[in-house]
């Protein structure tokens, strides 16, 4: 038995690191809710979920008005059985994500505690398959820059050796996207995989058409073309068009995920460890998917991803968008345009506690 003796949730504001806009937002601020977890042996975990800027007092009164209170005198070994305690406490606002964001800041608690109480790093203990995966970049590719940015960021990250970079579409025009695209493809040359992200802004007519013009480009994939509700729309896309059709920064649950698999309108999940409830059902997606025969490129939070995406099979590619800087003494570590998973035991962020004090609003 390791019995949960006192819990602890707060809110820490990060300004964005850089203006990101895609074809449908802004990413305003990262609202960082965090969980510790005391045990009786004196072993503290630390977790956390996060939104892009709205919605973290909602996930944080959850916490401290329904969730929390359930843990003290568990055992913070059976994740599962907390897990699914805290699901089933939660049904009348479940599936959802303020819930699901709620979920993840305890289960990434529970597994930073079961990995320093076995003094072994995330990689290892969630499944152990590779120490170092490839990363692609995100944060060259943002909707607002320019398209002589947007060449300058891919040339450079192709300089530095990286296997991939990814680039916002969602012009009112699809010349535009197609000129800004082709730009960067020229400079990237055809050995580096070039994804597109839509951020669900298409109709499924649309996204066809665009699918058909980007598809001589030899796109690695074409993330959420259209609303994340409508899988039919994407089935009949994925089957009409080459480039592979990858989903899950917007889906909340396990179940979501299977339906996507089971009709085909998946080629690559890209499962979110905070808004799909935290490390355990994030694996369970994962494995999921290899059932499938689909690879994993989880959306966001390179931090926590390295260590999950190395921890399976079936884990292609983490994605880079650093956001975590302020709150961290060391980044992540990048060799030959590869994430390296850390060593340390826990999930391996190395949190700046004061830096993470002077920030909390909440
Ligand atoms: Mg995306």
């Amino acid at each position: 038995m390791r019995t949960i003796v006192a819990t602890r949730a707060y809110l820490v504001d990060i300004p964005v690191e850089q203006v990101r806009t895609d074809a449908v937002q802004a990413f305003l601020k990262q609202e960082t809710v965090f969980v510790e977890i005391d045990s009786d042996d004196g072993l503290t975990g630390t977790g956390y979920s996060y939104t892009i800027g709205t919605g973290g007092r909602s996930v944080l009164a959850l916490l401290r008005e329904t969730l929390l209170p359930r843990l003290e005198g568990r055992d913070a070994r059976c994740v599962e059985a907390l897990w699914a305690d805290l699901h089933a406490s939660t049904r009348a606002t479940s599936v959802g994500a303020i819930t699901s964001l709620a979920l993840a800041a305890v289960d990434t608690a529970l597994w930073d505690l079961r990995c320093r109480a076995a003094g072994e790093p995330l990689w290892r203990v969630a499944g152990g398959y590779r120490s170092r995966v490839p990363l692609y970049d995100t944060e060259g590719g943002w909707l607002q820059l320019s398209t002589e940015d947007l060449v300058a960021g891919a040339k450079a990250t192709v300089d530095a050796g990286w296997p991939g970079v990814k680039m916002k579409v969602g012009k009112p025009g699809v010349a535009e996207d197609l000129a800004r695209l082709s730009a960067v493809r020229e400079v990237v040359g055809p050995h580096v995989d070039l994804m597109v992200d839509a951020n669900q802004s298409f109709t499924p007519a649309e996204a066809r058409r665009r699918a058909a013009a980007f598809a001589p480009l030899d796109l690695a994939w074409f993330e959420e073309p259209v609303p994340a509700d409508d899988v039919a729309g994407h089935a009949r896309l994925a089957a009409s068009t080459t480039i592979p059709v990858a989903v899950g920064e917007s889906l909340y649950s396990v179940g979501q995920f299977r339906e996507y698999l089971e009709r085909g309108a998946a080629s690559i999940v890209q499962v979110d460890a905070a808004r799909i409830g935290g490390i355990t059902p994030w694996l369970k997606v994962a494995h999921l998917a290899e059932a499938f025969d689909v690879v994993v490129c989880p959306h966001f939070l390179m931090e926590l991803h390295v260590s999950l995406v190395a921890a399976v099979p079936n884990g292609r590619y983490v994605e880079h968008i650093p956001q975590l800087r302020a709150l961290t003494r060391t980044e992540l570590a990048v060799e030959d345009g590869h994430a390296v998973a850390p060593e340390e035991p826990g999930l391996g962020i190395d949190w700046d506690r004061d830096a993470v004090d002077d920030r909390r609003v909440a």
